[in-house]
């Protein structure tokens, strides 16, 4: 695909002039790393209107919230205009889809405008998505519908406030447009901003490609920018490859923490930062089922609720056959070394999803039965198909001394957990004093999680009606998911169990 890559940069449809904002932006990709991108211009919006605006991450970020969503912000977010400094681009990549290895998939309607360095100095990218065909595009139109892009926002900002490493939205455009997917939608453009927008996908791309010296310079790159640590280390890229698996194996469990289905961990969707990346067909789990599935195009269940922690493992292998030519220059010992790094995957997870699931339980420290007393009341959840999220946070309130809400979740299965409550009393109380043991449980246990039924009335809304407060009322919920509110008491109930068994979420985005 060398072509596609030096092709020149396309000319653009800009339809306004220069912006005038100020984003202070300094591309290290666009200087770094020639070759695995090509430069290309957002193809415009034909009436934009913003419809959200991230005002706290645009001040994380070092931006005036006020010039953003002024007209020539707005030009910005819509396409209609780059700024001075920036030098967007869309990104090569590969990635295994459903298992099956696509060699060439790429930025095919998303473009990286350039990077931020942020007030904590974090070098950040500003992305947008839904910007128009580049040469990465294939068949597709190169746009976004409207309700996956205000999907992408909800959820990813709701991830954010659950403590969950994911990229970012700064900003919802309405383009004017219209996408044809199985029906007319609008179109729209997510702003996302990303540690990075490497992935697993990114090192495939070289290395089925056979061209080592460009894999080198992306792989020095990702040390750069994510692990500095192992700049002048001897095994660096083994060692890039362990700090992945670290942090894949801490951000999963995180995920089956709050519920969370991913619903399309393709490799092209796995991030080396360790963020959660692309909300797709992604869903919160309501009763606790680890065969749970949402996505329409997950027919054989291969990224279902408890596959995940298996599906990383897989991911991560093709990770590290990419960078097998840079692990060793023979072959076996390359490969031998490789593997049983990935097969420290599987012990690591184990170890932050016995840290979540103790965090969640309300135990300080670790005690060899710590495990079994979690998998047990995963197992009283999910023969009595309870809500996964209710069943914790009642529990909390069980820890501040009222059974009564987690009794009555129950119902008639409050017999069943009895003995269970007997033994976790026996012991979280034996090694913490219980205002510890709450404020930490209250901090482990969402009470709002973006319930599914909420989430599409709030999309139905903003899409077929033109009104965002639902979606607006759902996100000020969301950004604060720990503390109860009496006034927000619906949002913490899961939707009548016909509704969730036939939920499903689509891909057409
Ligand atoms: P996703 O399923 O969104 O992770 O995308 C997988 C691949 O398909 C990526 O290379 C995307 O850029 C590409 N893609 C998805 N939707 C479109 C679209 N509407 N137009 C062009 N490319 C797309
Ligand atoms: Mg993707």
């Amino acid at each position: 695909m060398e072509s596609t890559l030096h092709r020149p940069a396309h000319q653009g449809t800009s339809r306004a002039p220069p912006a005038t904002v100020r984003m202070a932006f300094d591309n290290s990709y666009a200087r770094d790393l020639e070759g695995l991108y090509v430069p290309w211009k957002p193809a415009g919006s034909s009436a934009p209107r913003l419809l959200q605006f991230n005002r706290a991450l645009a001040d994380e970020l070092g931006l005036d919230s006020n010039e953003m969503i002024s007209a020539s912000g707005l030009a910005v977010l819509a396409g209609n205009a780059v700024p001075a400094l920036a030098q967007p681009l869309a990104q090569a990549y590969a990635g295994h889809q459903f298992g099956g290895f696509s060699p060439q998939l790429g930025d095919g309607r998303a473009l990286l405008l350039g990077e931020l360095i942020d007030r904590q100095g974090r070098r950040r990218d500003v992305a947008l998505k839904g910007s128009g065909r580049t040469p990465f595009s294939r068949r597709g139109d190169g746009l976004s519908a409207l309700g996956p892009v205000l999907r992408e926002y909800l959820m990813g900002e709701a991830m954010h406030a659950l403590g969950i490493p994911t990229t970012r939205a700064l900003a919802a455009v309405a383009t004017g447009g219209t996408v044809q997917r199985e029906q007319t939608q609008p179109g729209g453009i997510l702003t996302r901003v990303a540690a990075s927008h490497l992935r697993v996908g990114t090192f495939e791309f070289f290395a089925a490609r056979n061209d080592e010296a460009l894999l080198r310079r992306l792989a020095d790159y990702a040390i750069a920018r994510h692990d500095a640590a192992l700049i002048d280390a001897p095994d660096r890229y083994l060692g890039l490859l362990q700090a992945v698996i670290e942090r894949q194996a801490s951000l999963i469990a995180r995920w089956m923490g709050v519920g969370f289905i991913h619903g399309v961990m393709n490799t092209d969707n796995m991030a080396i930062s360790g963020e959660t990346l692309d909300y797709g067909p992604c869903a919160f789990m309501e009763h606790f089922d680890p065969a749970a599935v949402f996505s329409s195009i997950d027919t054989e269940g291969r990224y279902a609720y408890g596959q995940q922690p298996v599906i990383a493992q897989w991911n991560l292998a093709r990770l590290a056959e990419a960078l097998l030519p840079l692990i060793d220059t023979d072959a076996a010992t390359a490969a031998r070394r490789a593997g049983e790094v990935v097969q420290g995957f599987a012990k690591r997870f184990d170890v932050h999803w016995t840290a979540v699931l103790g965090a969640k339980l309300g135990l300080a420290g670790s005690a060899a039965d710590d495990r079994a007393l979690a998998d047990d009341y995963l197992t009283l959840l999910q023969q009595h198909r309870i809500d996964f999220t209710l069943g914790f946070a009642r529990l909390t309130d069980a820890a501040a001394g009222n059974d009564a809400p987690l009794r009555a979740l129950f119902g008639a299965a409050d017999a069943a957990l009895e003995p269970w409550l007997i033994r976790w009393r026996a012991r979280a109380e034996a090694d913490t004093n219980s205002a510890q043991r709450l404020a930490a449980m209250r901090q482990a246990n969402p009470i709002y999680i973006p319930r599914n039924h909420k989430v599409e009335e709030a999309l139905a809304a903003a899409v077929e009606h033109d009104d965002l407060a639902p979606f607006e009322r759902l996100l000020r919920v969301l950004e604060h998911p720990f503390d109860e509110r009496a006034a927000d008491s619906a949002f913490a109930e899961p939707a009548p169990l016909e509704q969730t068994a036939c939920y499903r979420t689509f891909c057409g985005t």
